[in-house]
């Protein structure tokens, strides 16, 4: 039915290398990576060897250059990024605190990846679509959101499914009507991939069998629940359902585990796998990614992916 699509954000981020607090002294660092939640899931999915496409806007840079660079190596259609002559590629550094907790200081709002317009390139895409992934980021992108809204009931049209990576930080959050906003996503979603407490903020209640169930009745057909290094668990309205132990790895940069889990199960899901070897294969996408630094570095090939879970423990 034609290829995954993400909408949004695309940046680079560069990365402390010391654990500490802040940017307020010079600091060792490393980068430009390739990044951006939907760039990280797209790249993933498009590893993973699901055909895979992106709607979004970089600088005429290096750091547009970087991350155009990837998508294409790693086989994104990237027909609808544009490249911005008047405005440059976004950035984010990040700082590890000794917590694990991170900071960051953004160059997004006034970016490229702000500039998003739907296109005679964006109209085309979205118009051989298959699928529409749509993550929390979106609510912080006015012009993200307007595409995205344009984009799905398109794609749905013409018998597309649609996923939503909730993604929901704090930052998120505090845009207006975000809550509203992800309500009706939720309700047009087919598959749901949440974290944390998520799903409850989903459903709109606690306890999860009971917020499952509620989803389920609302229409979405499928969930994947992240527990970070606890591993993953997938549900069908139908009453199949798969449970996956975390892989023990080292945690060296848990940026993108998420997308990263999403954009393989999407991949997997949509290339006609079982769910518990689609579970299988996104789990170890998200804890492969946690070994290296950067947030897509460590985005596998189904290769590498089978590779990475044969010489893996997981947790008992
Ligand atoms: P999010 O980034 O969306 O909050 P998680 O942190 O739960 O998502 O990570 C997504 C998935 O990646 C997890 O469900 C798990 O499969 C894998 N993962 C993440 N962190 C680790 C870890 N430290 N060890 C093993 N697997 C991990």
């Amino acid at each position: 039915l034609g290829p995954t699509v993400t909408i949004g954000e695309i940046l680079v981020e560069i990365v402390a290398r010391q654990t500490g607090t802040g940017f307020r002294e010079p600091i060792d660092l490393i980068g430009p990576f390739p990044s951006g939640a939907p760039a990280i899931f797209i790249d993933q999915c498009a590893r993973m060897g699901g055909a895979a496409a992106m709607v979004g806007v970089v600088g005429d840079d290096d750091f547009g250059a970087v991350n155009m660079e990837r998508l294409k190596r790693d086989g994104v259609d990237t027909s609808a990024i544009a490249v911005s002559a008047d405005y440059p590629t976004g950035s984010a550094f990040v700082r590890y605190r000794t917590d694990g907790s991170r900071d960051f200081v953004y160059n997004i709002a006034k970016s490229a990846a702000a500039r998003l317009e739907w296109t005679p390139h964006v109209e085309a895409l979205i118009a051989r679509c298959g699928h529409i992934h749509v993550m929390g980021t979106v609510f912080a992108s006015p012009a993200a959101w307007a595409i995205t809204e344009r984009a799905i009931p398109l794609i749905k049209a013409r018998g597309g499914t649609m996923s939503l990576d909730p993604n929901l930080r704090k930052e998120l959050l505090a845009h207006g009507q975000t809550e509203e906003k992800f309500a009706s996503l939720v309700d047009k979603a087919d598959l749901l991939l949440p974290s944390g407490n998520e799903l409850f903020l989903a459903a709109g209640m606690d306890g999860e069998e009971r917020a499952i169930e509620a989803l389920f009745k609302r229409g979405v057909k499928e969930i994947a629940v992240k527990r970070g290094e606890h591993g993953a668990s997938a549900r069908q309205s139908t009453g199949a359902s798969a449970d996956c132990p975390g892989l023990i790895v080292e945690e060296t940069d848990p940026t993108g585990a998420g997308d990263c889990f999403g954009g393989a199960y999407v991949a997997c899901r949509r290339l006609g796998m079982p769910l518990r070897t689609s579970l299988e294969f996104a789990n170890a996408a998200g804890a492969r990614n946690v070994t290296r630094l950067g947030p897509m570095e460590g985005a596998g090939t189904r290769a590498e992916l089978e590779d990475f879970m044969a010489r893996t423990a997981r947790r008992s």
